[in-house]
């Protein structure tokens, strides 16, 4: 059987460590449905519509990779998918907490389903997400960390809300 696992997260925006993660990912995985989660409380940046969008184009080269959206639990997303595994990143040990805990709520709500968590590539260990939405509001230059479409909707849309 396929072997299906999802990749699910804010994305807000997808980041150059977001990819190193559905690289390795691939080397394990059939394939890998990246699932933009809708349903947190979290205000974002970008649309989910936006961040899909990044996604698509960034991933363009890439197969066995799929961009989808989810509201609702993960698990059941897992379970309709036909998903064996979550996979999800871990940078520092600042990750490990609410991981953790993420993975055991999910593993208690479908037993099914295995957290596989990969370690980043050494030079991505600093990069997410919120850090480089606070650079880019001030002028940083974050072209090296970010896809090159990435890169350039967060100059667009910093020009619009300054
Ligand atoms: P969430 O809001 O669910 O944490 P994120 O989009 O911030 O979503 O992250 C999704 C997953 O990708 C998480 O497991 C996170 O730890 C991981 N991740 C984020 N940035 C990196 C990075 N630079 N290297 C490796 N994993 C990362």
């Amino acid at each position: 059987m396929e072997k299906v696992a999802i990749y699910p997260g804010s994305f807000d925006p997808l980041t150059n460590g977001h990819i190193d993660i559905v690289e390795r990912g691939l080397r394990l995985f059939d394939r890998i449905i990246i699932c933009v989660m809708c349903n947190s409380a979290k205000k974002t940046f970008f649309t989910v519509e936006e961040r899909m969008e990044m996604l698509k184009v960034s991933l363009e080269g890439f197969q066995n990779i799929e961009v989808d959206r989810y509201e609702g639990l993960l698990v059941d997303y897992g379970a309709k998918r036909k998903a064996r595994a979550i996979l999800r990143g871990l940078r520092a040990v600042s990750d490990f907490e609410y991981e953790f805990q993420m993975a055991m709520m999910n593993r208690r709500l479908n037993r099914e389903i295995q957290t596989v968590f990969l370690m980043t590539g050494f030079r991505w260990i600093f990069t997410s997400s919120s850090i480089i939405k606070e650079a880019a509001r001030f002028g940083g230059d974050i072209h090296d960390m970010v896809p090159p479409v990435v890169n350039q909707k967060l100059i667009e849309k910093f020009k619009k809300t300054s």
